[in-house]
This record gives C-alpha cells, sequence and structure tokens, in this order.
C-alpha cells in the first residue's frame, strides 16, 4: 500500500471535510491510479484515499478509517444508501432516483441511478473502473431486486461509454414514473438516459400546478421534461425548445406516454437566442419561462456560459415574459456559486423587482458532501417578477 505525506494545507482541507483531490495538492505525484494512505507531515495516519485523474480532481479521499477498496466495504456503504432512500422506495409514484451519489454517500468517482427494474452505473474515473468487479458483487448482493445494469464512462481513455453490464436487458425503450408522471428512458445510447433525475422537486413543483392555466416556455428543453410536468399540472400550453433534432421525437414520447395531445404543445428545434428573436418579432408572451441551458455550449455564431452569460437569458426573457410572470432559472455548473448565479440574475433584471417563489439544491436522494458546498452543484431559482 502506497503512503503519501501530505502538506499542512492539505491535511487542513481534509479535516474541514473536503473529499476531492486536487492536482495541486499531490505535485510529486508520479503514478495514479492507486488506493493510497495518507499521512500528515508529523507521520499521523489520515484516512484512506485514492488517486485517479479525472474531469475534475485527481482523486477522492475516501475514509478516517484504515480499511480497503474491498466487496465488503461497499456493501456496507450500499446498505447505508439504500436505507437513506427509503422515503422513495416507499414512494409509490416515484420509480426512478438516485441510489448513490459521490462522496455524499461515501466514495467519490461513482453515482448509481435506478429506472424502475434496472439500475446505471456511471465511473468517473479509470481507478473506480477497475475495482468495478467488487463493486458490481457488492451491489447485486444488497439489490437483488434490481433485474439488470447498465455503465456509463464518464472519463476518457475507453473505446465505448456504454454498455450493459449483467442481468436482464432493459427494453430499448421504456417509461419510469417520478411524481405521478412517466417518462420514456433508455438505458442504452450514449450517456443520456432521457431524464436528469436531479430536478425532481423542481418538475413536482410544476405537477403541483405551479404553471396551471398558464402558458410556458422550456428554454433547452432536452426531451422538455419539464414541460410534461407543467401539461400534467394543468399549464394550458407549452414550448420547447431545443437546437438537438433528437430532441423532437424524445419530448413527443413522454407526451405520448401521458396521453397528452400534441396540440397545446409546441416542440422547436432551435437556437434558444433565435427564438427569443423570433417570439419578440412576432409578439409571442408566455406566463413562465423554464431556463436551464448547459454549462457551456458552443453553436456557430458565439458561446454561452453559464457563468458570464445567464444575465442575458434573464433580460431576454424579461421581454417575453406576462407581467406577474415566472420565471425558474436553473444551473447545474460547479463552478458557479449560488453567489455567483445570483449576481448573474440579479444583472439581467438590471434593477426590475422580483420575488423568490423557491430555492432548490439537489433533492435528497443526491445526497452530497454538506462539507463542501460545490458538490450541491444545482442551483434554481423560481421567481415571480413584479408587474
Ligand atoms: N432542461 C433539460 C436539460 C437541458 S440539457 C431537462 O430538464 O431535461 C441542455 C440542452 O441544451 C441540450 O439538450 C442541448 O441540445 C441544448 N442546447 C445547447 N445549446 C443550445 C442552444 N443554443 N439553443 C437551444 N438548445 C441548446
Amino acid at each position: 500500500m502506497n503512503k503519501v505525506f501530505v502538506s499542512r494545507r492539505v491535511e487542513k482541507k481534509l479535516h474541514k471535510g473536503q473529499a476531492l483531490l486536487e492536482e495541486v495538492d499531490f505535485p510529486d505525484l508520479s503514478e495514479t491510479d492507486q488506493e493510497v494512505e495518507l499521512f500528515s507531515q508529523r507521520k499521523e495516519f489520515l484516512g484512506k484515499a485514492y488517486l485517479s485523474r479525472q474531469n475534475k480532481g485527481i482523486g477522492w479521499f475516501v475514509t478516517n478509517q484504515n480499511i480497503s477498496f474491498k466487496q465488503t466495504f461497499f456493501e456496507s456503504l450500499f446498505k447505508q444508501a439504500k436505507l437513506k432512500r427509503s422515503s422513495y422506495y416507499q414512494d409509490e409514484l416515484t420509480t426512478a432516483f438516485r441510489l448513490f451519489n459521490q462522496e455524499g454517500d461515501g466514495f467519490g468517482g461513482m453515482t448509481l441511478d435506478l429506472y424502475g427494474d434496472y439500475v446505471v452505473f456511471s465511473w468517473y474515473n479509470s481507478y473506480i473502473y477497475g475495482i468495478r468487479l467488487e463493486i458490481i458483487a457488492a451491489f447485486s448482493q444488497v439489490f437483488p431486486e434490481v433485474l439488470g445494469a447498465y455503465e456509463k464512462i464518464r472519463f476518457k481513455g475507453l473505446d465505448y461509454e456504454s454498455a450493459h453490464i449483467y442481468g436482464q436487458e432493459a427494453a430499448e425503450y421504456f417509461t419510469v414514473l417520478e411524481n405521478g408522471v412517466l417518462y420514456q428512458v433508455f438505458m442504452n445510447d450514449g450517456l443520456m438516459t432521457g431524464i436528469f433525475l436531479d430536478q425532481h422537486e423542481v418538475r413536482g413543483s410544476l405537477v403541483d400546478g405551479l404553471a396551471m392555466g398558464k402558458s410556458l416556455l422550456n428554454m433547452f428543453s432536452y426531451t422538455a421534461a419539464f414541460s410534461v410536468a407543467a401539461a400534467m399540472g394543468g399549464a394550458s400550453e407549452t414550448t420547447s425548445v431545443d437546437l438537438a433534432k433528437r430532441s423532437r421525437e424524445l419530448s413527443e414520447a413522454h407526451f405520448h406516454a401521458n396521453g397528452l395531445s400534441l396540440d397545446n404543445h409546441r416542440l422547436l428545434v432551435m437556437d434558444v437566442f433565435e427564438y427569443f428573436k423570433y417570439a419578440k418579432r412576432k409578439g409571442l408572451s408566455y406566463d413562465v419561462i423554464v431556463l436551464d441551458p448547459p454549462s457551456f455550449a458552443r453553436n456557430k455564431k458565439q458561446t454561452f456560459s453559464v457563468a458570464k452569460d445567464y444575465h442575458k437569458l434573464i433580460s431576454q426573457s424579461l421581454e417575453i415574459l406576462n407581467p406577474g410572470g415566472i420565471i425558474i432559472a436553473s444551473t447545474n455548473a460547479a463552478n458557479v456559486s449560488r453567489q455567483k448565479f445570483t449576481e448573474q440574475i440579479d444583472k439581467g433584471f438590471a434593477g426590475r423587482k422580483y420575488q423568490v417563489l423557491h430555492k432548490y439544491g439537489l433533492p435528497a436522494d443526491f445526497v452530497y458532501n454538506e462539507k463542501d458546498e460545490s458538490s450541491n452543484y444545482l442551483k434554481v431559482i423560481t421567481m415571480k417578477v413584479s408587474k
């Protein structure tokens, strides 16, 4: 077992509860993809970690216990994770939710999502991928009821990104329930599955009638999940806008799964900034506007980043929002703090007044590390604009 002696600064960081290890913390590191014992400069044992390069960071602190990352350890983590989700298991109106969320559940670099009878493992680095057989064996002990499993590769270096791993194969498309609404999902086509589970409380607010009797514009709609939730909650009409061609048929499938006709629901394959211009030209306006962009996006003409450009989405929305309308502002950008996000929103409002109706972070199944605010990456603010 490799012993690594960390600086006083890193030791402090670990004491504060941060689990993500960064490149600057390990300047002399030659080898990664290994389990390590961390020690202070004074040679005190700090805990167990692993090192492996991933999209963010260079590894994860795991525990101050001296245990190894074997099947029995993962079994105990999975048992705790399952217990924490008992309210989701009891909720008959929801069959899709997160089962294991990175360091929030005791091990960074991996997530598990349940979609009805199936589970999706996501591996964020090559170390965890390397020990996946132990993890999968532990999983099938604790979750024997899961019929089949898939994996998503969220790091560079392998020649595939999605695969079936064990048990039954799911139908190419099937439906899951969330707050009583059906959504069509797919387990084995790229990294996406047809729905972003971290938004279930926000969709829940729409199902519960936030947009009842109202018109809703859903920007960056992907499979139009917010629109379907709004339609099920009594919205009079919805318009969903996304650049990706495939978004249209996937969106239609969500509507059809719930027996909704598309008469009052438009699906547009279009750039959102073009749509803002179009709506203004045609004098279109909406009661509720949802803004949920990717953290970064590039098209032929421009690049968009939440950190710098979110205010433009707000100011453009205000031009086509009906008096007293609602904006649902959302971002999953981990690099943008709550404070920075609010600053972008306020810049977009440019002095116009609004009332905050609700603020959301990650829902309870996305257990995050409470000592590291950046791990609660989801930020959604529902605002009512003053007349
Ligand atoms: N709001 C969605 C998730 C959005 S994911 C949901 O709740 O499911 C981001 C989406 O933005 C992707 O589907 C991508 O195709 C789309 N997108 C990126 N840039 C865009 C642009 N300039 N105009 C319209 N859609 C865009």
